[in-house]
């Protein structure tokens, strides 16, 4: 019998990465007969939930790189920067690990790497492996990843200063200042960190996004005209990876659910900032006190809060002995008791989501939320934090999604803390409102 094909799937860190990894892997495996290697970074694995990783089906194993050190990065080193320093530092080891997996029975049919990873497609290419990148984002962050070259070649301000929208094919017109996150100050080293990561992204066979033609129906035309010319590789659009359960549910029901069985059908706000965003201490109050002032049902997912970073949960930096509910205000959760139920770090988010008594998310815009929330057919609040999330929250609020209310925030490199009169208005709107 012929050797099933074997795909090796090279996924970053985080849990909006590593889930759209192993939902690929899963479909691989399990409908088209594929085996799959999913290859992790051991020094980028995040803490505080366990990992889609440990149930995946037959056909599906997974190899983790060995820790690379970053120590010698200066402490306030950017997200990305340490993320992408890693992904650099473990190539050669990437390199003995796909020499081993080349040389066994199963070969390698393909290589498909993370969006965060389109380095390792260089020693893919040395082994003569067709290489792809799965885009665990939208197609639209995908054509402004592939326009940070020219981004830096022909402007020499900060992206928020420039005078004119950007205007990616097929897109919305972006404000400077709604491009990534990471591109948003040109003196840290990541700047140029993503002006190689674009660079990368030509290396692909192709991109495998996790879209869908119904929210980028146009952008994906206009990809298509490009790739045609030759200018990218093509993008195919196999989205949307969203599970009805979590990875995590086991077979005793989280105390979350519970507590939404006994409340009213869309009376419930899910707020929720993913596995990385982080609020400040004082945002974090005035979040507390605008929930409290709307009036309305919530459950909000606290994680510690961090002055600097609003990504620092990511990687687990933000992260304490202390409980995270011990940095709300004096009284709230004592308040809350019976209107908000108040869960620490993690929930199960799409069990929540598809809950009845489930009327709103206030999410941070990531993709993977976004797709979940769409699919579960609940109305959102887009509070970007890090990353696209600022593009994201364009797109949604723009009229052809029409999901998103947040305002966004005053340009600038700090933003201002948000007041809480700002989020009871939209929390009412969003639950009892027209917009909503
Ligand atoms: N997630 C979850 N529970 C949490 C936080 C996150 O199940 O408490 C899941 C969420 O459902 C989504 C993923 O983690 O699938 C987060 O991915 P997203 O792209 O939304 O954001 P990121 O965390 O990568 O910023």
């Amino acid at each position: 019998m012929a050797q099933a094909p074997h795909v090796v799937i090279l996924t970053s860190s985080g849990l909006g990465h590593v889930l759209p990894a192993s939902e690929l892997a899963k479909r691989l495996a399990v409908h088209h007969g594929f085996t799959v290697t999913i290859i992790t970074y051991a020094s980028l694995s995040s803490p505080g939930h366990s990992s889609p990783l440990a149930s995946l089906p037959p056909g599906v194993s997974v190899a983790a790189l060995p820790e690379v050190s970053i120590d010698d990065l200066p402490a306030d080193a950017h997200l990305v920067t340490r993320i992408l320093t890693v992904i650099s530092r473990a190539l050669p080891q990437l390199r003995d690990l796909l020499r081993s997996l080349l040389d066994s029975p199963a070969g390698i049919t393909a290589f498909i790497t993370d969006m965060l990873c389109p380095a390792a497609l260089a020693v893919g290419k040395e082994m003569g492996l067709p290489g792809y990148v799965l885009y665990t984002s939208n197609l639209m962050s995908l054509l402004s990843f592939l326009y940070i070259p020219e981004l830096a070649r022909t402007t020499t301000c900060e992206c928020r200063d420039l005078p004119e929208p950007v205007l990616l094919p097929g897109c919305v017109p972006l404000h400077g200042a709604d491009l990534l996150e990471p591109l948003q100050n040109r003196s840290d080293p990541v700047y140029q960190l993503m002006i190689d990561l674009g660079r990368n992204y030509l290396l692909a066979e192709g991109f495998i996004v996790n879209t869908m033609d119904a929210l980028e129906h146009e952008t994906l035309l206009a990809f298509k005209e490009l790739s045609d010319k030759g200018v990218y590789p093509p993008a195919y659009v196999v989205g949307p990876f969203t599970r009805r359960r979590c990875p995590d549910s086991d077979e005793v029901k989280h105390s979350c659910l519970r507590w939404l069985d006994n409340q009213p059908d869309g009376s419930v706000l899910y707020v929720s900032f993913g596995s990385g965003g982080t609020l400040s201490t004082a945002q974090t109050a005035e979040l507390a006190a605008g929930l409290e002032a709307s009036g309305q049902r919530f459950l909000w997912v606290v994680h510690h809060p961090n002055e600097k970073d609003s990504s620092a949960a990511y990687l687990g930096t933000a992260a304490t002995d202390a409980d995270p509910l011990s940095y709300l205000p004096d009284g709230f959760v004592e308040r809350m008791n019976g209107t908000g139920l108040l869960v620490p770090l993690w929930a199960p988010q799409v069990e929540i989501l598809n809950h009845v008594a489930v009327g709103g998310f206030m999410s941070h815009g990531g993709w993977n939320s976004t797709l979940e929330t769409v699919a579960a057919g609940v109305p959102m609040v887009v509070w970007p934090l890090y990353a696209e999330q600022r593009m994201n929250a364009v797109m949604m609020s723009s009229d052809r999604v029409g999901l998103a209310l947040w305002e966004r925030p005053p340009l600038g490199k700090d933003r201002a803390v948000v007041p809480r009169e700002e989020v009871a208005a939209l929390v009412r709107e969003l639950m009892e409102g027209e917009k909503g």
